[in-house]
């Protein structure tokens, strides 16, 4: 008899399975559901993005690119980074493309974790971060943002959170789940925390084109900070390609060696069609994202309305493309609500706890759906809280 205790790592068998897994898996088996949970655009791919890939596969492009990115996408990325929110970095040495995001992520957060650094997270949060924090042997120092403050980080809980084994702050803004962003005046003092300090910073930035009333301000863009930044970024949300798996990292020079190596013997490259598909988004895809954004928008107030009629609380969220509603109190976990609403009200949303245990009493609703659907979703929710 094999005993799999014994096989398998005990740092993995340790890691928990995400919180939004297990709700999709009930939502699997639930029928005639109105989902509102998807963290994806319902957008398709623009398709001039899309036959550029074609176009490449019918030339015979198919090898390995560079382990860094083709050079053209690399070049366009950059000069991306600097039409839209005047980063400077150098297409040679200071980006890596990856695959999507999600790998920017992990290589990132395994190239700066040591065993027993801390890494200051705020949460609610995508789930990825803490549990690749733990596989790094790091501790995640977890700082509880507040709906009071419309669920942004500030500098004095930041400040209250570092010791001299603070290693990394990961910045999660445009937040998901709760659509919270950071401006100009808060990042100024999360800054001005960090300038004296050895402190890096993870900026997850992949929903900066997903800002609504004012335009996406870096944490790399002020003094001091550029030389102390990761920027995980990607295709998937504002291009609408998720399933190309392409994201990428911009960051000095000394940083990027070190994740490349990563990178390098786990990845090898990004997808070559990804990349030439990528390189149409970086260079043309500006007016698609002002048309799905200009669409969210509309979803958003929509959504945002209908639900602060229904009687929810809701803080007006500038960011990414999910609200974060109050919807249950003490006698009701967040969980056991949204499993009412599945089974009794035929809508699912996900419980706030996905994403941290200060999501209680919240869920994330996604707006990234048609204003048809998001009206049904908003009729029956409306007869299930008069059943109720
Ligand atoms: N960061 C955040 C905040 C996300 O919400 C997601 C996807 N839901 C990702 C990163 C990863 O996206 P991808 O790997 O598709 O680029």
């Amino acid at each position: 008899m094999i005993d799999y205790s014994k096989m398998l790592s005990d740092k993995i068998v340790n890691i928990k399975p995400s919180g939004i897994r297990k709700f999709f898996d009930l939502l699997n088996e639930a029928k005639d559901v109105v989902g509102l949970t998807v963290g994806q655009p319902d957008f398709p791919t623009p398709w001039h993005i899309s036959e550029k890939a074609i176009q490449s596969i019918e030339k015979n492009k198919t090898f390995y690119t560079p382990n860094s990115g083709l050079v053209p996408l690399r070049e366009a990325i950059c000069a991306y980074l600097d039409r839209r929110f005047k980063l400077k970095y150098e297409p040679s040495n200071e980006v890596i493309v990856t695959v999507g995001g999600s790998e920017a992520l992990d290589v990132s957060l395994r190239a700066l974790i040591n065993p027993g650094d801390e890494v200051i997270l705020p949460l609610p949060a995508f789930v990825c971060y803490e549990p690749i924090i733990e596989l790094c042997g790091g501790k995640p120092v977890i700082i509880n943002t507040k709906v009071e403050n419309k669920f942004r980080l500030t500098a004095a809980e930041l400040k209250a959170a570092i010791t001299d084994k603070t290693k990394l702050l990961v910045l999660p803004f445009p937040n998901n789940p709760t659509g919270a962003i950071l401006d100009e005046k808060d990042l100024a003092e999360i800054a001005e925390v960090l300038r004296p300090t050895n402190i890096a910073v993870l900026s997850d930035e992949i929903y900066a084109e997903l800002t609504y009333g004012r335009h996406h301000v870096s944490i790399a863009s002020f003094e001091g900070m550029r030389e102390r930044t990761i920027i995980a970024s990607g295709f998937s949300k504002a291009y609408a390609m998720t399933g190309w798996r392409l994201g990428y990292i911009a960051a000095p020079r000394e940083i990027t060696e070190q994740i490349y190596k990563i990178h390098q013997y786990g990845i090898m490259c990004a997808p070559t069609a990804s990349q030439f598909a990528g390189i149409e988004a970086m260079e043309a895809g500006d007016e698609d994202i002002e048309y799905m954004k200009s669409q969210y928008n509309r979803r958003r107030m929509m959504l945002l309305d209908g639900l602060r009629t229904l009687g929810f609380e809701c803080f007006e969220p500038e960011g990414a493309f999910y609200l974060f509603p109050k919807v249950t109190d003490e006698r009701m976990t967040s969980e056991v609500f949204c499993e009412k609403l599945l089974h009794e009200g035929g809508v699912a949303i996900v419980p706030g706890t996905a994403f941290g245990d200060c999501g209680e009493g919240f869920a994330r609703i996604s707006y990234a759906y048609s204003m048809q659907h998001i009206e049904q979703a908003l009729e029956r929710m409306e007869k299930f809280l008069k059943n109720m």
